[in-house]
């Protein structure tokens, strides 16, 4: 059984539940999740023993690479998407249909109801993303995947890293030795952030150079064609005249010391049964104590896979309860305006009896030395 029917199946097991006779799937990576299509514009009919993939003469190839086995509904080009879905549900006599209401606009909506006015519609927003959370073993192995060609781009990274690089070339830089290490592409475009502009937690790139400030914080991710990764390195950039001119080294030290405590006490914190916020909140507890509370303002950490932001999240006051096989970032970081920020993110995995951190790239601020 490929895994595609068993995520089918676990789905559909909770019509019943539901009430609903079938599930209209709209959001393209839930499609993928559950056919291993990966174009786009195309949508999935569920039913108890009917699973349907509505696309388009682009596709027929691809369809037939990727997902030979499963019924097709190939829209002529005169038939528009929504049309050809509702002419799909209509012959299967669907009553009750679900629909994903964060991946349907009002517009598609109202649509739908004139098209079959016959049909009772039943949204919810995550039927597909909460069963998403749980990864199997060849999901898995792609996440380690795009986790080993991340740290084999950092590698390459920091032996090219040249002191009057900018932040925009080593942007692009980056993009292409992740193409380079077997990367389809970046999962999102890099941040690269000199000093103070690391206190941006998303700076945008620009031409600031690598020897104007005494940090850089790297964080960047591999889309390894289906799965992704994301990391965040902070390097330590320092030349003896930034040592002395600016009193910077015991700041990075003593920050930098501080996230990372807070990163492996949450890491330690994460185990099956506990809630996502608990693991939040020993992160937070840790930056707090050392008085940079103020200076953590985004939550701890996401879960990633096919999307490089998905459930679940790891934040205050998500009651989300962990399961083994969930993978997500944990990334604090203190961000002092005028100073610089530090970040260091790595992906875990959450196991039968604690956690795996599954990317092992040094995080020791004595190893992230950028020139010796
Ligand atoms: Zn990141
Ligand atoms: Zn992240």
């Amino acid at each position: 059984m490929t895994p595609y029917i068993q995520r089918r199946d676990k789905l559909v097991r909770r019509f019943a539940e539901e009430g609903i006779d079938a599930l209209l799937v709209t959001s393209g990576p839930n499609v993928t999740y559950l056919s291993g299509f990966t174009g786009d514009s195309s949508y999935l009919v569920l039913t108890k023993d009917r699973a349907i993939l509505i696309s388009d003469p682009r596709y027929t190839q691809q369809i037939a690479d990727e997902c030979g086995s499963l019924a097709t509904h190939i829209r002529p080009p005169a038939q528009k998407l929504l049309e050809a879905a509702a002419e799909v549900l209509d012959k299967l006599g669907t009553r009750f249909v679900g629909f994903e209401s964060a991946a349907l606009t009002v517009a598609e909506f109202e649509t739908f109801k004139t098209l079959i006015p016959s049909i009772s519609w039943k949204g919810a927003a995550d039927r597909v993303e909460q069963q998403r959370m749980v990864k199997d073993a060849g999901e898995l192995d792609l996440i380690c995947d795009a986790i080993g060609m991340a740290e084999r781009a950092f590698v390459v990274f920091r032996n090219l890293l040249r002191p009057d690089d900018t932040e925009k070339d080593l942007c692009d830089a980056m993009e292409q030795y992740i193409r380079r290490v077997g990367g389809q592409e970046s999962s999102f475009r890099p941040i690269v952030a000199v000093a103070e502009r690391a206190a941006l937690p998303h700076a945008p790139p620009t031409s600031r150079t690598v020897n104007s400030g005494g940090l850089l914080l790297v964080d960047w991710g591999v889309n390894g064609g289906l799965y992704k990764s994301d990391l965040t390195r902070v390097l330590d950039t320092r030349t003896k005249s930034t040592f002395t001119d600016k009193g910077d080294a015991t700041k990075l030290e003593e920050v930098y010391a501080v996230v990372l405590r807070a990163q492996q006490t949450a890491i330690r914190a994460v185990r099956p049964g506990v809630q996502a916020m608990t693991v939040d909140e020993a992160a937070r507890e840790v930056i707090a104590d050392a008085g940079y509370g103020d200076y953590f303002g985004h939550g701890l950490g996401h879960g990633i896979g096919l999307q490089i932001h998905e459930a679940p999240a790891i934040r205050p006051h998500s009651g989300t309860v962990l399961q083994p096989g969930m993978v997500f970032t944990i990334e604090p970081g203190i961000y002092l305006p005028e100073w610089g920020g530090v970040r260091i993110e790595d992906d875990v995995l959450v196991t039968a009896d604690g956690c795996e951190v599954l990317s092992r790239l040094t995080r020791d601020l004595s190893d992230m030395r950028a020139f010796a």
